[in-house]
């Protein structure tokens, strides 16, 4: 029988559509069927196998998503109930315990992964840029787009790098919870939202 998913995508702000499009290109390459749509509230959640919180803008997509209190349920579904999360740019903001750099107080963070992650770590020259990673889980690099990209700069615990630019880690792994500073969304490469859907049960 056919597996059925259905992945969510925090549909608040950000490259919303884009997640959505290379999802479902990855479910019909791994042969999954199912349904991705737009999550913007506690029953919405409560829906999904997986779900990915898009890049954009980190405070904002927080602040919609406690206006309607489902940042509390997202968290514990994550945290408690082992669902697989994809965090890109200011998702992956949103998944660390720490962060650090701009306006790192105002933003109160869903606390789920291990690690620290500063807030536009590459400055106001490299606002963005594109650049070939080498990610531990690929046999080929990935070709990356940032922009205004965080950097996880310390992992612990069951919290793994899996990719670096020098020392800069830009993503990272822990159980079924994926952190990225860059946008896999923008580019044909749909490798690592396949490598994401592997982790349904
Ligand atoms: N710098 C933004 C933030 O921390 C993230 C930028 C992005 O998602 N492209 O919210």
């Amino acid at each position: 029988m056919v597996k059925k998913v259905s992945v969510g995508v925090i549909g608040v702000q950000g490259a919303i559509s884009e997640h959505v499009k290379s999802l479902k290109k990855a479910m019909k390459k791994q042969g999954l069927a199912g349904d991705v749509f737009l999550v913007k509230n506690i029953a919405e959640i409560e829906r999904v196998d997986a779900v990915v919180i898009p890049g954009g803008e980190s405070s904002t997509i927080l602040r919609v998503l406690h206006e309607v209190k489902a940042d509390g349920v997202l968290r514990k579904k994550i945290v408690e109930d082992n669902l697989p999360v994809m965090g890109t740019c200011a998702g992956c903001v949103l998944l660390a315990k720490k962060i650090t750099g701009e306006k790192k107080d105002k933003i109160n963070s869903l606390k789920a992964m291990s690690m620290t992650v500063e807030r536009n770590a590459f400055g106001r020259q490299r606002e963005s840029f594109e650049q070939d990673v080498i990610i531990d889980i690929f046999q080929r690099p990935y070709h990356a787009v940032f922009i205004r990209a965080p950097v996880i700069r310390e992992t612990w615990d069951e919290c793994k790098p899996l990719a670096k630019i020098d020392d800069k880690i830009v993503m990272a792994q822990q159980g079924k919870m994926l952190a990225l500073s860059f946008h896999p969304e923008l580019t044909e490469d749909i490798r690592i939202h396949e490598y994401f859907l592997k982790q349904i049960e």
